[in-house]
């Protein structure tokens, strides 16, 4: 949301959002939005920090463990990031991520763990956040491969990005990405459900943000 600066004018649905973030460690705010808008804006090109073009294992989490293409840094330094870099809550996260993160992603769901279920520390660690970790990272490197190599595109077929409903369900909506992409390419605001094709996952947990 905070790539597309959609549903964010709320400071509390920023905050939120930023929390859900900082849960989920994939990188801060910041990050994320420069090699996202990066992703969308350069989709298929070397400027695209997970070029779907290079192989499913790229797209999915290879380009993690290379470095990156020189045309991402480039065009990633000149992507237009003012509105995150004017952000409070985006700076306060960026300036201490390593210790929310410690405490969001790993500290607060083993804590529940052991408070709820009584379950023992270690157990609880193992499950809410590491087999959480790896669903989760998963899930999302999915919209990156799969739903840029497999599923129907009704928006354009000339673009990568696909309709892919197993990836819908494990991204909490992006799998979703005919719709969203061209809509970006066409520089329209999202729609609150992201398509108008169902299964609509992320109709419930947009809403949500629109009542906040
Ligand atoms: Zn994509």
């Amino acid at each position: 949301m905070f790539v597309f600066t959609v549903f964010v004018n709320s400071p509390l649905c920023r905050l939120i959002l930023a929390f859900c973030n900082t849960c989920a460690l994939e990188t801060d705010i910041y990050d994320w939005c420069r090699d996202h808008r990066v992703h969308h804006k350069f989709s298929e090109t070397n400027a695209d920090p997970h070029n779907a073009n290079r192989g499913f294992f790229f797209a999915h989490c290879g380009w993690l463990m290379v470095k990156k293409h020189p045309a991402v840094t480039e065009k990633g330094s000149k992507i237009d990031l003012s509105d995150v870099l004017n952000d409070p809550i985006v700076a306060f996260q960026r300036r201490y991520y390593l210790v929310l993160g410690l405490i969001c992603w790993g500290l607060i769901p083993t804590y529940l763990g052991v408070y709820l279920f009584n379950e023992r520390p270690l157990n609880s660690f193992l499950f809410n956040v590491i087999f959480r970790y790896v669903f989760v990272l998963n899930g999302t490197w999915n919209v990156n491969s799969a739903a840029h190599i497999f599923g129907n595109r009704p928006y354009n077929v000339k673009i990568n990005p696909r309709e892919n409903k197993a990836v819908t369900y494990l991204s909490f909506g992006e799998g979703k990405h005919s719709c969203l992409k061209w809509l970006f390419v066409l520089n329209l605001p999202l729609p609150f459900r992201l398509s108008q094709l169902p299964p609509c996952f992320s109709l419930r947990l947009l809403g949500f943000r629109v009542w906040i």
